[in-house]
């Protein structure tokens, strides 16, 4: 079996001995150089995309869920709960089924994509839709945290925080070092806030020479980060990243400005653009949030250029496979032909 996070960065992880090591098999995930897509971005910079829809649950919330569950159980939680705009849900409802507790899971009403929610309920975790935002859930959540025997483990948990910081990890063990440029979706802005603790965690332990510059990237209908305040209403298409008010907002831009890159916006016409492209010529399924990498890292490089032989990253952060809907609303329905060797190479223009 293929070691899980935990047993392969132990000594970066806050466990002990004592703790119970909750794990589906998550990280060790693809890191792709994508020719193709240096092409359509029409650079001569290396891209490697971070293939994290191969995580157990299909999103990179495993690496932080790992964590939390472990510590959650060592900790004698019997339950957890959690507000998400789905992947978090899908993630926190899995691990909780392998640890044997129970999960509560409030997401937006009607906001959630179909795949993420069949997770959370194929696993056994209690849906609540509230009537309100993600942000609106998160509020809810913390107050039934703080008031009931149930852990939170949203990012604003530590733990999670911890876990997904392997994603750095992974990245300069599959390079050899920290790449030039890491481009990465920001929602709640945990995950920027990981991997930049985990560049300079790899570094300081001298696993890595030097460190990234981080570009982060929000949907321009929700880019609180960029316009310097909250926003009431986010509106994107991507739904992962659709956040108003980022729960680690102070260190999300701290980490951007650390690492002299920066947080940025794209729109949904752009997220849709990469999403469409990613798919078709690197054979990588992403949900549309996670096209906002490749995006955001195209429009960097129209405005600044990216350097010729520089190494970037793209994190992939979920699979396709969740909003399913969404690829299939933006392509022709499949043409119908009737069961015939003519019909079909015709249809095909083979004949
Ligand atoms: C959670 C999520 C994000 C946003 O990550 P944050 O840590 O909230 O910034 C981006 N893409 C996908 C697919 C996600 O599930």
């Amino acid at each position: 079996m293929e070691p899980g996070l935990i047993q392969r960065y132990r000594a970066f992880l806050p466990v002990t001995d004592r703790t119970p090591v909750i794990s589906l098999g998550e990280g060790s995930t693809p890191l792709l150089r994508a020719r193709a897509l240096e092409a359509w971005l029409g650079c001569r910079a290396e891209v490697y995309l971070k293939v994290e829809g191969a995580n157990p649950s299909g999103s990179f919330k495993d690496r932080g869920m790992t964590v939390a569950l472990s510590k959650a159980v060592e900790d004698g939680a019997r339950a957890v709960i959690c507000a998400s705009t789905g992947n978090t849900s899908a993630s926190a409802a899995a691990y909780a089924a392998a640890a044997g507790c129970a999960a509560f899971v409030l997401v937006p009403q009607g906001k959630v994509a179909l795949g993420k929610l069949s997770q959370a309920v194929a696993h056994g975790a209690t849906v609540l839709e509230v009537q309100g935002n993600f942000d609106d859930a998160l509020k809810l959540v913390k107050d039934v945290a703080a008031t009931h025997p149930v852990a939170l483990v949203n990012s604003i948990n530590p733990y999670r925080i911890e876990g997904q910081k392997t994603g750095a990890f992974e990245v300069c063990d599959q390079l050899g070092d920290a790449p030039d440029l890491l481009s990465i979706p920001v929602g709640n802005a945990g995950n920027i806030t990981a991997y930049w603790r985990g560049f300079q965690e790899y570094r300081a332990a001298a696993r890595a020479r030097r460190l990234p510059r981080l570009l982060g990237w929000q949907a321009e209908g929700a880019a609180p980060l960029v316009l310097g305040h909250p926003v009431k209403n986010p509106r994107t298409i991507a739904s992962a990243i659709r956040i108003g008010n980022p729960a680690s907002w102070q260190s999300a831009v701290a980490a951007a400005g650390e690492s002299g890159g920066a947080i940025g916006a794209v729109s949904d016409a752009e997220i849709l653009e990469a999403y469409a492209e990613i798919p078709r010529r690197e054979g990588i399924f992403c949900e549309p949030a996670s096209a906002a990498a490749v995006a955001g890292l195209r429009k960097f490089h129209r405005e600044e250029g990216l350097p010729a032989g520089s190494r970037v990253v793209c994190v992939l952060t979920g699979h396709g496979l969740k909003d399913a809907d969404r690829a299939l609303s933006l392509a022709p329905r499949p043409a119908a032909v009737p069961c015939t060797l003519e019909a079909v190479a015709a249809a095909l223009r083979l004949s």
